[in-house]
């Protein structure tokens, strides 16, 4: 079944098939860690963490919808990420522990 919700591509860590969009990274070597970006992630797909010191996107709930580039990103370090790997596991253990959305 394809992960049309968020709490079923939380359940599979599967993107939704469906999306056409690439997902996007952050490069954590120009994020200032400011945290914007979490705040206009919808909530819908609510993709974006706080991981240890770094802020991440997982690619598998990221819809590729833009909201979080800039003006969201002063810097403008989140890229879109056609050759995306899945997310570590380490990640998926966000939504559960600091899930902003909840
Ligand atoms: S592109 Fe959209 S879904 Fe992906 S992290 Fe940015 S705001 Fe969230
Ligand atoms: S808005 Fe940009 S600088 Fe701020 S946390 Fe997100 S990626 Fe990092």
């Amino acid at each position: 079944m394809p992960a049309a919700t968020r709490v079923e591509r939380l359940e599979a860590r599967e993107r939704n098939p469906k999306w056409k969009n690439a997902p996007f990274r952050i490069d954590m070597s120009i994020c200032i860690n400011c945290d914007t970006c979490i705040r206009h992630c919808p909530t819908q797909f609510g993709a974006i963490f706080n991981h240890g010191i770094d802020v991440v996107i997982i690619p598998e709930l990221c819809s590729g919808c833009r909201k979080c580039l800039p003006p969201v990103c002063p810097v403008d370090c989140i890229y879109e990420d056609p050759d995306w790997v899945p997310a570590p596991g380490e990640w998926w253990e966000e939504p559960a522990t600091d899930d902003p959305y909840s």
